[in-house]
């Protein structure tokens, strides 16, 4: 079984993909960590973000797996693991031009169906439901208003000891949102036989349990 949910960042896909996989026991696929790999790699080797043809090379040229420690994911690139080095502020700023370029695109896509194959998986990003699997059995868009979502990934950020103001991840949310919104090719949309869930005045708790109840009544 495929559930695909997709939404802008700081919407909460992260955070209620992560507890549905394990109270359900599917296979949570964070497709975000894969272009975040793609973008930690080009900074590692100070690649600038003009130099599409080296960054797409490098795409082609990287192996990256995605195991569990029970609790969270573990992202590994080239078999190190990088899940914190994905997070920083300076991939973060660079990993929605990065996933613009189309040929990473193409390479990701296939990643990430490999990733799910044959598993019953729940995969969030921005383009699942359209592109990556556009046949999955249930499809959520998840949203939230951008004031909401810049102040969880605020409060994420000082969880995790990413030194941030609220102003710059309100910034970042809102040139991420354009950038991802308008992609040629992959942008984030809402599926025509999308569930529109709104979390800005819910808790997590309540998302969880509404996409569970749409699940449920799949299987
Ligand atoms: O979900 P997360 O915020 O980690 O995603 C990082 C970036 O990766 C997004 O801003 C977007 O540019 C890109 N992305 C994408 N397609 C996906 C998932 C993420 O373009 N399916």
């Amino acid at each position: 079984m495929i559930v695909a949910i997709d939404g802008p960042a700081g919407s909460g896909k992260g955070t209620v993909t992560k507890r549905i996989a394990k109270e359900l026991g599917f296979i949570n696929l964070d497709t975000g960590a894969t272009y975040r790999c793609v973008a930690l790699q080009a900074l590692r080797s100070k690649l600038s973000i003009k130099d599409e043809e080296e960054i797409i090379k490098l795409a082609n040229n990287i192996e990256i797996t995605i195991d569990s420690n029970g609790n969270e994911d573990i992202i590994f690139l080239n078999g190190e693991d990088v899940s914190k080095d994905i997070r920083t502020k300076e991939v973060t700023n660079i990993v929605s031009q990065v996933s613009s370029i189309i040929p990473v695109r193409e390479i990701m896509v296939d990643v990430q169906r490999n990733l799910a194959k044959g598993r019953n998986v729940i995969v969030e990003g921005r383009d699942i439901t359209t592109v990556v699997f556009p046949n999955a059995d249930l499809k959520i868009y998840l949203d939230a208003s951008e004031e909401i979502r810049a102040k969880r990934r605020y409060s994420e950020n000082l969880e995790k000891g990413i030194n941030t103001t609220y102003e710059e991840v309100l910034e970042n949310v809102k040139m991420r949102d354009y950038n991802d919104m308008h992609k040629k090719f992959g942008a984030l949309k809402k599926a025509k036989d999308a569930i529109v869930i709104d979390s800005t005045n819910l808790k997590i708790d309540e998302v969880v349990d509404k996409i569970k109840d749409e699940i449920k009544k799949k299987i």
